[in-house]
């Protein structure tokens, strides 16, 4: 296996779309940056199987959530009640996870990085919290797998696994054949058939 050493940060940014390509399959990424986001990249792209990177981004994402606030009760829970709930919402508890189903007593029993990153403004003009454009080690994930955790709200992480899992270049590829075919070829050759019919009228 070839090594790469890695000793600039924002070039290191710029070609992490090709670091995370099968081109690099082979390539062991060795750290000389000083940065916890970087080095969790790094950590990423050096796990060659697809499953397990994404599981350890999402591990990472959500711990890197977890930490900038631990211990503080940045919604103000008081007798299971939020800032929001005392304030206007007398009967209700539980916050924003009330509906959910993987709610408990502990608080959260899945890891949903679209739900971590949730804050309304009551909690947004208190503290300065994690957005996704903070996440980089998410830039080791493709595109489409991006946006399905940044929307994946009430999603435990087995089931985002099981979205993310399958190979979606193979999924993107297909859709674009078959989008071309129902958008180009068809309608061509619709009009093709109308035009030879036209002309043997
Ligand atoms: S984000 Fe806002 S509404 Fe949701 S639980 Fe926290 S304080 Fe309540
Ligand atoms: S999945 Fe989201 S909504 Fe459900 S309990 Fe966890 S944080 Fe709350």
């Amino acid at each position: 296996m070839r090594e790469l050493i890695i000793n600039d940060e924002k070039k290191f940014y710029s070609k992490i779309w090709l670091y995370r390509s099968f081109i690099y399959k082979n390539t062991k990424f060795i750290s000389k940056i000083k940065d916890f986001q970087v080095n969790e990249c790094i950590k990423a792209l050096n796990i060659k199987n697809s499953k397990d990177r994404i599981s350890f981004i999402i591990d990472s994402a959500c711990d890197f959530i977890d930490n900038k606030h631990k211990r503080e009760n940045i919604c103000g829970f008081k007798d299971c009640k939020c800032f929001i709930q005392r304030l206007k919402k007398k009967n209700q508890v539980n916050g924003c996870c009330r509906y959910c189903k993987y709610v408990s007593n502990k608080g959260c029993t899945s890891k949903s990085v679209a739900c971590k990153l949730f804050n309304c403004s009551e909690v947004t003009s208190r503290y300065d919290m994690v957005e996704y454009k903070d996440l980089k080690m998410l830039k080791v994930l493709s595109p489409q797998r991006r946006m399905i955790i940044k929307h994946g709200l009430f999603t435990p992480k087995e089931q985002m696994m099981k979205i993310l899992a399958p190979n979606l270049l193979i999924y993107g590829t297909a859709r674009l054949l078959i989008g071309s075919v129902l958008l180009n070829i068809l309608p061509n050759f619709i009009k093709s058939k109308r035009g030879k019919n036209a002309r043997k009228a």
